[in-house]
C-alpha cells in the first residue's frame, strides 16, 4: 500500500486512509461515545489514532480516540496527546535505530 513516499512526508498521511474510514470512525464512536483519549484518559479526543503507530493497521482494535492540536485549539485538552505520543514513539525508535549515527556524531572524548 506504500506509494514509496519517504515516511517524513506526514502531509500525505490522509491519502493512506482506507475507503471505509468514515465507517471506522462511526464504529469507534459507537464503542467510545465520549471519545475518551487513549493517551490521557480524558474525554473529547478529536482524532482517531492508530494505537500501534502503524497507519496501515486499520483493525478496529487498533483505533481509538486521542487529543491532537485541534483539541488544544478548541480548549478541550491542555496538551496535544497525539504530539506527545508521536514524540515518545520517535524517542524509542531513535534509541534503537539512530544510536550508531549519534555515536558517530558525538564520539566519546
Ligand atoms: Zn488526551
Amino acid at each position: 500500500m506504500s506509494r514509496g513516499q519517504p515516511p517524513w512526508q506526514g502531509s500525505t498521511r490522509r491519502q493512506d486512509l482506507p475507503g471505509n474510514w468514515p465507517a471506522l470512525r462511526s464504529a469507534a464512536g459507537r464503542r467510545n461515545p465520549d471519545h475518551v483519549c487513549h493517551w490521557c484518559r480524558r474525554p473529547g479526543g478529536e482524532a482517531l489514532d492508530h494505537i500501534d503507530g502503524n497507519r496501515f493497521n486499520n483493525a478496529l482494535d487498533n483505533l481509538d480516540w486521542i487529543h491532537d492540536w485541534r483539541s488544544v485549539k478548541a480548549g478541550v485538552s491542555p496538551v496535544n496527546c497525539h504530539g506527545q505520543k508521536t514524540a515518545a514513539d520517535r524517542l524509542s525508535r531513535d534509541r534503537v535505530e539512530r544510536h550508531p549515527a549519534l555515536a558517530a556524531l558525538h564520539p566519546p572524548t
